[in-house]
């Protein structure tokens, strides 16, 4: 292979990696969020020999600009510089641990089918995990808050405030996550959820980011918005989402 042909099979770009699997005797696969080229599955050589630097920078939560040559099936990571290490503080603690797990399998999920809006997940997923690994608000609201955004990219927007199925302005006392979320009395179809409105503005705060809101809401409010927005995420993906079940919904 001449020096040409190289440079223009190698690319660069900012990724979160969201897992990994061995690989032989001492390589990995590594599944990458990047910012421009949607998800990547890469191959990085040498990474669990015990010395390997390069190898800390491709553990899951991290994010790296990496530099990457382009393989028939799968790509080779031959650079990785750190931008921003999550992985340690996450790692350290179980609750943060699951959350960000479902966050990257939901993200792997979502941009499996879509390349399009790769650069929107990308930064979605990094500040999700920027805010979980500094504890910037109790750990479940940021996987909901995720969730719902995360989504809503995907284009599957819920709407906790006027009815997701006629418009009528709300708020509105039943939830339909098959219609896309709050529901009027003439829309509901018989056995909607009918949850506390604490809780549907809980999911509208979640979904808008305001956190003063999200940061003051009752335990009992989180948990029913945790059942609310798991089975919206699970009815839209049309299969389970392993890591959800995980986090602990008492
Ligand atoms: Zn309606």
């Amino acid at each position: 292979m001449s020096n040409q042909s190289f440079a223009a099979r190698t690319f660069r770009d900012d990724a979160v990696v969201l897992r990994t699997h061995k690989l032989g005797e001492a390589d990995r696969i590594i599944i990458l969020l990047s910012r421009h080229h949607g998800q990547l599955r890469a191959v990085a050589r040498g990474v669990r020999r015990t010395s390997s630097k390069f190898g800390a920078r491709l553990e899951p939560f991290m994010v790296a600009d990496l530099q990457l040559l382009k393989g028939r099936s799968l790509d080779i990571v031959t650079q990785a510089v750190a931008r921003a290490s999550y992985g340690g503080a996450i790692a350290a603690n179980y609750d943060k641990y699951v959350v960000a797990a479902a966050m990257t399998e939901t993200a792997e999920r979502l941009t499996d089918v879509d390349g399009e809006t790769s650069n929107a997940h990308y930064q979605l997923l990094v500040g999700a995990l920027a805010a979980l690994s500094r504890g910037a608000h109790a750990p479940e609201l940021i996987l909901d808050s995720y969730l719902l955004r995360a989504v809503s990219i995907a284009g599957w927007a819920p709407s906790f405030t006027e009815c997701a199925r006629c418009g009528e302005p709300g708020p509105h006392g039943a939830f339909n996550a098959a219609l896309g979320g709050a529901v009027c009395h003439d829309c509901r179809p018989p056995g909607s959820p009918a949850p506390a409105p604490e809780t549907m503005a809980l999911l509208g705060a979640l979904l808008s980011g305001n956190w003063p809101g999200a940061d003051a809401s009752a335990p009992l409010h989180r948990r029913e918005a945790a059942g609310l927005v798991a089975g919206y995420v699970q009815w839209h993906l049309e299969r389970t989402v392993r890591s959800l079940k995980l986090v602990e919904r008492v």
